[in-house]
Parts: C-alpha cells; structure tokens; sequence
C-alpha cells in the first residue's frame, strides 16, 4: 500500500509542477525545476529554454534551444524525451490561450522532435491548426491521425486508453444488459401477471400482481447488490415467455459473467500496472528520464529476479552515463538470465564496444545478435557502419542495403540521427512496448484483491471464485426448470393481432396464435355480426398503429430498445452498447485511469457538437431502421 502511495505521490508532484508551468508567468518568474534527467546539461538548456522568453524574437530563440537539446540527448543515446515535450505543451497552451498561435506551432515543433511518440503534441497541434485557420482542416486531420499512431506507440498512453477501453466496454455492456432486460420485462410483464392471476385465482388486485416482477427486480439494484442481479433475476422471471432468440441473447450474456475472472484480472493488471515498480523504471528508462528513485530499484537486486528486462534497462542507463564496464556486466547478466531478447542485448553490447573504440569486438558482437535474430535490422546497421570504418565498403554497403530491406523506415530515422558521437553512429535497441507489457503481467500479486473489488460494481453477493459454478448452475437449472413448468402450466401468450393476453385456460387455443374475436373476425368471419367485425378490425389497426408509434419513441429515447421490444433482441442489444459506450467514454474517460501528464480535459463547444451530432444520426438511423422493421 505505502509503494502504491508512493507512485501516487510521485505522480501527483508532477502534475502539479506541470499545472505550475502552465500558470507561472512567462518573464520575471523563477525558472522552473526541469525534470530528472541522465544528461546534466539538459537542465542547464531548460533554464535557457525559459530565459528565452525574454528574448526579443522568443520563437526562434525557443527553437534553437529545442534544437541543442535534442542533439544533447541524442549525443546520450536517448531518441525521445517526452517529460521535456510535456512541459512544452503546456508552454503551447499558454501561448494558445494568449493568441500568440504562431508561437504555440514553434513550441510544439520542438516538442515533436524531442519526443515524436508522445500524443498530446499531435492533438495539441491540430487544436491550434484549427483555432488558427479553419481551411487547415487537412492538416488537422493530419495531426489528428499522427496523434493516434503515436498513442499506439507510447507505453503509459495504449495503457491506460486500453484499460479505460475494456472497464467502459464492460461496463457499457452490463448497462445495455440490464435495460434491454427492462424492456423485455416490460414487454412481458403483462403475460406475468396473467400467469400470477390464473394462479392465485383472482383474489389479488392485477396491479400488485404487475408490480411483483418489478419489486424483485429493482429492489437488488436499489440495496446496492449489482445491475448483474436485475438481469438475472428478470431472466428468471421472463425466461418461459422468450422466445427461442430471445432465451439465446440472455444465454449470452450468462456466458458474459462466466468470462468475468479473466477479464477483471486483465482489468486488474490495468489498475496495477501504473503502481508496478518495475512498470514505473522500465518506462522511465524507455523515455529517457530517471528519477532518483527508479536509480535506486536498479540498483538494487530483487527487481532482476522477478523480471530479468531489468538487466537490459540497467544496461542501457550505464552506458548513457559512461559507465562501459557496467554496461557490459549487465548485458552479459540478461543473456545469462535468459532475457527475451538476447540479440538485443549483444546489439548494445557492441555498441559499448564501439564507444570504447574496439571495433573488432563490436562487430563480432553485432554478428552475434544477427545470428541470434536475422532480422534485427538495429545489428544489420550497426555493423554497416562499423565495417565501412575498417575500410571493407562494399560489405558495409551490402549490409546498409540488408538493413533498409528489414526496414526502411527504421533505417532512415537512423540516418536522422547520425553525427560525430559515437551514440549517433551505432544505434541501441530501446526497450519495447512488449518489455513493457511484460513488467506489469509480473506484478500480480495484489490481483485478486483489485478484480474482486472491481467486479463487486456489478455484482455484490457472488464472489469471482464461485462465479463459474454459479453461472454453470444457472445455464443448466433456468432452461430445465422452463421445461417442466411448460409442461405443466399452460404458459400466457399475447394475440398476434389485437395484443390482448390470453392463455388455454381461458380460451380454445388457436393454430394461429390469436384471441377468439381476431379469430372470427379474420380467419373463421362466422358467427359474427358485420358491425362487431368492422369495431375489431378498426381496433387492429389501431393497436398496430400504436405499437408502431411506441417503437420509434422508445427507439428515440433508447437506440435500441424498440428492437428488443420487437424481437429483435440481439440487434437491440448491440445498438444499445454502441450507444452506451459511447456516453459512457464521453462522461467517464479521464475518471477511472488518467495517463501521466493528461492534466486537462479540455472539453471544447466543437468537442460536444461533434459528440451530439453522432449521437443524433445513430439515434435517426436506428429509428427508421425500427420503423422498417415494424413495417415488415
Ligand atoms: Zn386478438
Ligand atoms: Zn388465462
């Protein structure tokens, strides 16, 4: 609990020094503290970076700066320092909130090179585009979708937008789960009632018997035990009355509960994951940034036992900070350990090895890692360009041209980079997103704690552990005991045509499925005076006319729900989660996990037009549909 704090505390100094830089004065002001970093003159160039607001053309002094900063930390190895481009956004916004546009573009150009897979640059970006001409639609449209490619290249951005994602689908199916299962009730409460009043004989008022299903229901629900009981308990109630679809819909969605422990323990890696030590280092190190903490879990020994990545993070901070013996050590170590990229690590080792100007160790180290892994195309460059310093062009020419056919952008962003420093010639391999992934899959230990709290949302009273048996009883018991009561009982049905409930007990069934009078009126025509038979046919169409109209209301207020009450249960079901999901993300995305530096949720008039205008078309769309299929 107290290292979960801890993380919490870290994190919250964070934001608010970054919510301080964004209020603190642009000239006069103390610079602010820049954040940790390996490379001791980058605070140095940070404090400039501030001072250049001062200057007379603060742009094109504040890109300069950018600039010595980014050949600063590529000198250190590092491609992409996203704490310094967090801090740059901010300036951004505040040079957006002061109309200075063109300044804001400036920052945000810097903040891309000094961190080009960290998100908020690209949405920041497009904002100003379009705050500063709405003709650049393109090339918001542009931004927006770098914006999105780069959220699938930041760790903590997949992560947590992936947690929100699977908390909000499944919440979002409960929801749709819980009203689809009042509208069938609805539908059905009348055959209830009718089912109740045949067996109590009439002594009851039909009201309270109406209301019983109801009180069952929602009574649960109101005492705080779940929406998951509200479903279940109205299946049961409604379950002899469904139709054979309908029964299949609400199969599914005890199949749902029985895939819970699975899903809450990938949501309770989710909760954990951001609190994981060993997550925490892996990114700092990823990114560049080490704080005085994550210095100290490296150095200590426990980590590498539970995750051996350890090792190669360890490796890559000794040798951003000169210290090459280290970074061999430990490279060494992670091969031993069985890591889980080992050409990786003898990729870097030669690149220790280079720096240390043993060329002949370096490229026997880089063959090494292309043995390992053919298709490592970092190793493939690397050696190129080491070959070509011991004057053997054409093999370093064919190996360069190896390397671009493994991947061609890899290499050109390579070429990018390149300069006088050794950490500019010869490239390391970073730590993945899968390395990542795998630091949080380890830190389960506090699991189950976290699901059973989670799924207690949905669902008090059934712990996870005997969910399987109770959800295996409920899918074999529910449809043995509608057999027998079908058996028994003659089970309540409404008339196909005028809607009035009627069972075999109170009249002769019909092969058609309706009352007596529709019966005469429409199929038989005997025994039946024409006057009475023009009053129920006006009454027909009036009951059709009648359901056609609550279906497109109820369609309208809920997407969804009129093609549940029509049967369609499956579409209904489907419609109502797009909806909920919808709202949902809109209402509750930066409630449950906000990523790191996400401080402000700026949500813009355009930002709820474009949120109600889908909204409106879904919603116009589901509606005719409902109509067409009522039609039918
Ligand atoms: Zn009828
Ligand atoms: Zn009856």
């Amino acid at each position: 609990m107290s290292r979960r704090s801890g993380t919490r505390i870290h994190r919250a100094a964070w934001l608010a020094a970054a919510v301080w830089l964004a209020f603190a004065p642009p000239a006069g002001a103390e610079a602010p503290a820049a954040p940790k970093t390996l490379s001791p003159e980058l605070s140095s160039l940070w404090a400039q970076h501030r001072e250049s607001f001062r200057a007379p053309n603060p742009s094109q002094t504040a890109a300069e700066i950018v600039r010595a900063m980014r050949e600063s930390q590529l000198d250190r190895g590092i491609q992409s320092l996203p704490a310094f481009a967090a801090a740059l956004v901010e300036e951004a916004r505040r040079a957006v909130r002061i109309h200075e546009y063109e300044l804001a573009v400036d920052l945000l150009r810097g903040a891309k090179d000094l961190a080009p897979d960290y998100p908020p640059v690209y949405f920041q970006l497009a904002r100003v585009y379009w705050l500063q001409n709405k003709l650049n639609a393109l090339k918001v449209l542009d931004e927006l979708a770098s914006g999105v490619g780069a959220m699938s290249q930041n760790f903590w951005w997949s992560f947590y937008k992936t947690g929100n994602f699977v908390l909000l689908a499944i919440t979002a199916l409960f929801v749709s789960f819980f009203l689809g299962a009042l509208i069938l009730l609805v539908r059905t409460t009348p055959l209830i009632r009718h089912a109740l009043s045949e067996a109590v004989g009439g002594r009851v008022p039909v009201l309270a018997l109406a209301a019983v299903p109801w009180v069952t229901v929602l009574l649960p629900v109101l005492l705080g035990f779940g929406i998951a009981w509200a479903v279940i308990l109205a299946a049961l109630w409604m379950w002899i009355f469904l139709s054979r679809k309908e029964q299949v819909v609400v199969g599914l969605f005890v199949l749902f509960l029985a895939v819970m422990p699975l899903a809450l323990d990938a949501l309770a890696g989710f909760v954990l994951g951001g609190s994981s030590p060993a997550v925490r280092v892996l990114s700092e190190v990823r990114d560049g940034t080490v704080s005085a903490e994550s210095a100290a879990y490296l150095a200590r020994a426990d980590g590498v036992r539970a995750n051996p990545t350890i090792l190669l993070a360890r490796g890559l901070v000794a040798k951003r900070e000169g210290r090459l013996a280290d970074a061999v050590r430990d490279y060494e170590a992670y091969a031993a350990a069985g890591g889980s990229r080992p050409a990786a690590a003898r990729n870097n080792m030669g690149n220790v090895y280079y720096t240390a100007g043993d060329l002949d160790r370096a490229a026997a180290e880089y063959r090494e890692a292309i043995r390992i892994d053919p298709k490592l195309v970092t190793a493939h460059y690397n050696l190129s360009q080491v070959t070509r310093e011991q004057f053997r062009f054409d093999e370093g020419d064919q190996l360069y041209i190896q390397a671009r056919e493994l991947d061609a952008e890899a290499v050109s962003s390579y070429r990018r980079i390149a300069g006088p420093h050794p950490n500019r010639v010869v490239v390391d391999e970073n730590l993945t997103l899968a390395d990542l992934w795998k630091g949080v899959e380890a830190s389960g230990a506090r699991r189950v704690e976290v699901s059973e709290a989670l799924w207690s949302r949905f669902m008090r009273g059934i712990s996870l552990q005997v969910l399987p048996i109770f959800t295996g009883g409920l899918i074999v018991l529910v449809p043995l005991l509608g057999y027998a009561l079908g058996r028994r009982l003659s089970i309540p049905y409404s008339c196909r045509k005028c809607g009035q409930v009627i069972c075999d007990e109170c009249q002769v069934a019909t092969k058609e499925r309706m009352c007596s009078a529709c019966h005469q009126t429409l199929i038989t025509m005997v025994g039946i005076d024409v006057k009475d038979r023009v009053r129920k046919i006006l009454e027909i169409q009036k009951h059709r006319e009648r359901e056609s109209f609550v279906t497109r209301l109820l369609s309208f207020l809920l997407p969804g729900g009129g093609h549940i009450l029509m049967g369609r249960t499956a579409v209904g079901i489907l419609a109502l989660f797009v909806v909920v999901l919808w709202v949902l993300t809109w209402l509750l995305s930066g409630s449950f996990l906000v990523v790191p530096g996400e401080v402000y949720r700026e949500t813009t008039a355009a930002g709820y037009t474009v949120f109600l205008l889908v909204l409106g078309l879904f919603d116009l769309f589901i509606v005719r549909h409902a109509y067409r299929i009522h039609q039918m």
